[in-house]
């Protein structure tokens, strides 16, 4: 498990990334040649866009100051050995060392959102949910409630990321160091001790407002792409594709939808019947989807029928030793 958390930082440099409202029009432009990554924006009403921001630090760029010490891990859930168990990973930042309950009250219930919906109410049973206690010196994250507070905060989480309100945004390299504290590592959530709606996501990690029982499906969606390895279903107006076909289970070039014929006709979660509907992989034309409005296209809505068995076998492939469906 632990190799693999450390593959995944190499992975992180892809990153897709989250967030929420543009509240602001314009990002400070950074200087050219600077790497860029972008990260995904998430509005309260649950649309989905991206904004592009400098690259944060690698693993293998970690100044002294970035390597961290050893925290407590709390075991929310124990169900079986991690080699034959989905491990989700909770990590806080902006809690003080009173606050650690605080902590384990958020981290349930983001964990307790994740665990009702489909597919994870299917195997809730069979997943391992640990909590890394991570103390800060101060309560809070920065820009909350408003751009120039700071806190000092062990993961210096920060809304206002990138100059978008809603965004989300940690040091990476450090979070990932206290996430692998834990015994396996497939999924980390990072909370934020704030109330303000708020997230992102960087492939397998997400941040979400540990005080907003909005934000949980931040990570939802998040998991889509980190467990099922689906791809977004949502696009930017007057965009078109025109490269090859796509790798991703939930979109296609072929406006058949042939990559998921069986389903075709059949009803799905999110409303309607499995299709082929024009738009997706952030292009409107060229690209399709299989349904109208899922959960990789909008917050708050369920997966698909077509996202849903692949997320239902990408969580029990990590399985064995006594998973049910
Ligand atoms: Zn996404």
């Amino acid at each position: 498990m632990r190799r693999r958390s450390i593959q995944r930082i190499g992975l992180a440099l892809l990153v897709t990334a989250v967030s929420l409202t543009l509240s602001t029009p314009t990002a400070a432009m950074p200087d050219p040649g600077t790497p860029m990554q972008w990260r995904e924006v998430f509005s309260p009403d649950g649309t989905i866009t991206k904004t592009y921001l400098p690259q944060e630090k690698t693993a293998t760029q970690l100044a002294p100051a970035d390597v961290v010490a050893q925290a407590d891990v709390v075991t929310i859930q124990y169900s079986g050995p991690s080699s034959q168990r989905f491990d989700m990973v909770f990590i806080g930042d902006g809690y003080t060392a009173a606050e650690m309950g605080t902590l384990r009250k958020h981290a349930q219930a983001k964990w307790d959102e994740i665990a009702a919906s489909a597919p994870w109410n299917k195997y809730k049973s069979f997943i391992n949910v640990w909590l890394v206690n991570i103390i800060s010196n101060e309560s809070g994250v920065d820009n909350d409630p408003s751009p120039g507070v700071n806190r000092d905060t062990a993961l210096d989480m920060h809304l206002w990321c990138n100059n978008t309100e809603r965004l989300l945004c940690l040091n990476e390299a450090k979070a990932r160091q206290y996430a692998n504290q834990a015994p396996g590592v497939d999924a980390i959530v990072a909370v934020g001790n704030t109330a303000k709606y708020g997230g992102a996501g960087y492939r397998d990690l997400s941040t979400v407002s540990g005080a907003n029982i909005l934000s949980g499906q931040i990570a939802l969606h998040e998991l889509g792409h980190s467990v099922g390895g689906l791809a977004d279903e949502y696009y930017t107006p007057g965009t078109t594709y025109s490269s090859g076909e796509l790798l991703a289970p939930n979109v296609t070039t072929d406006s058949t939808g042939r990559k998921w014929a069986s389903y075709l006709g059949r009803a799905t979660p999110d409303g309607g019947v499995i299709g082929a509907y024009e738009g997706g992989h952030y292009h409107q034309y060229g690209v399709y989807r299989p349904s109208q409005d899922s959960l990789m296209r909008s917050l708050n809505k369920p997966f698909n029928a077509v996202g849903l068995d692949v997320m239902d076998r990408a969580i029990g492939s990590k399985i064995s030793g006594g998973a049910t469906g």
